[in-house]
């Protein structure tokens, strides 16, 4: 008997480009922290749109946020300002607690691509020609974000790319060091990095390279596109670290599902683009930032930044006291875990969860990520809790 999940999917591959192959659930709808697919099946959403939907689905503050906006003004242009985006890049400010500038974008790449081009300008106005990333780093898929991303599986048959730019292994602060010369315009760092599953560096990187890119005057860009916004517990994930970069890029959970990225530059920073040197026409629209200011309220009136924390202690310690021989232990902070496998059966731990009602990603062969909407409840995390050991069994054979 075919499913409506099997009819979409073979129109779906006969209609796109085979660049992301087939998803293998077609997803109707969702409320809070599940969604159902289009067959009526219902999944507990531990991924969240790749950490995207902070206030999970169908939140009512966002619905209302989002219709408002959009029946009274959705588009401008970048001709004409209007209040949502003041509101937006004021309250980012505000919640950095420093003087800093913004930039608004609709993607976690075009924010990576603003502070490229910042970082471009910095250097020539300095006389510093080439830049510093890290080994396994994700910074987007567009060619400027793409020459920064350290994966050579995405990047390589992409380049050779205009700029220079040396990667060095993430989390060796000596390494760094020895890379980051008065040359050097600037370091792009994520602070945890995502797409390589999840890896926080060892205590004090952060501010290692903060210490390194101060004195060989050197831009620091902390890429928080999947970061921050509450993942951590925290705003922002430099704030645990007691860092200020010069440049901050923002997406992702932002816009709790609606599109939207921000580039922001502290002091000098922020000033370095001049009338004309950058924009977008989408960049900043007001339903986006309407949905943007909904999550931003929404955190703190929810108290989420505490709940974070809990409940994501709640599902880490959880994790890590499942004695399991595929399981090698769990890594992370906040609602932002990867359960680390001893061997490389992630993608089979992410088709057993699907099939016991809940939605995991396959980040890394061997790290299965966790980053549900930051509304996730404790019984919710429960009820995987006391699932998982059952589909790593599945997962296992
Ligand atoms: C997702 C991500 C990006 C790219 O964001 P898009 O919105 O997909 O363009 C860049 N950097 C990091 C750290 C990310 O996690």
């Amino acid at each position: 008997m075919s499913t409506r999940t099997e009819a979409l999917s073979e129109r779906f591959e006969t209609a796109f480009m085979p660049n992301y192959g087939v998803p293998p659930v077609a997803i109707a709808r969702g409320e809070g922290s599940v969604v159902w697919d289009v067959d009526g099946r219902r999944y507990l959403d531990l991924i969240g749109g790749i950490a995207v939907t902070s206030l999970g689905h169908g939140h009512p503050a966002l619905v209302e946020a989002v219709s408002r906006q959009v029946a009274v003004l959705a588009h401008t242009s970048n001709l004409f300002l209007h209040e949502p985006e003041v509101l937006l890049a004021e309250r980012l400010i505000g919640l950095l607690g420093g003087p800093a500038k913004v930039f608004l974008a609709n993607s976690g790449t075009e924010a990576n691509e603003a502070a490229l081009k910042l970082a471009i300008k910095y250097g020539r106005a300095h006389g510093r020609s080439y830049f510093v990333a890290a080994e396994m780093g994700f910074h987007g898929r567009t060619l400027g974000a793409l020459s920064l991303t350290g994966k050579a599986s995405i990047r390589d048959q992409f380049g050779p790319f205009p700029i220079d730019v040396r990667f060095v292994p993430y989390g060796d602060a000596d390494a760094l060091k020895n890379a980051v010369t008065g040359d050097c315009a600037a370091v792009f760092l994520e602070p945890t990095q995502g797409e390589a599953g999840v890896v926080p560096p060892p205590d004090g990187y952060f501010a290692a390279a903060r210490e390194i890119c101060s004195s060989a005057g050197a831009l620091l860009v902390a890429d928080e596109i999947q970061s921050a916004i509450g993942r951590t517990g925290h705003w922002f994930a430099h704030q645990a670290e007691g860092v200020l970069p010069d440049v901050l890029t923002l997406a992702k959970g932002l816009g709790g599902g609606m599109p939207i990225g921000a580039c922001i530059g502290f002091g000098e920073a922020g000033t370095i683009f001049e009338k004309g040197d950058h924009g977008s026409t989408f960049g900043g629209n007001p339903v986006s930032c309407a949905a943007a200011l909904a999550v931003l309220d929404t955190i703190e009136r929810e108290g989420l930044l505490e709940h974070v924390e809990a409940v994501g202690r709640r599902l880490a310690d959880g994790i890590a006291a499942i004695s399991h021989p595929l399981l090698k232990g769990v890594r992370g902070r906040g609602l932002w875990l990867a359960a680390v496998l001893t061997s490389a059966r992630a993608g089979q731990v992410q088709a057993a969860a699907q099939e016991a009602g809940f939605l995991v990603n396959a980040v890394q062969p061997d790290a299965v990520r966790l980053a549900p909407p930051l509304v996730v409840t404790e019984a919710e995390v429960s009820s995987f809790l006391d699932a998982f050991p059952a589909i790593l069994e599945a997962a296992d054979v």
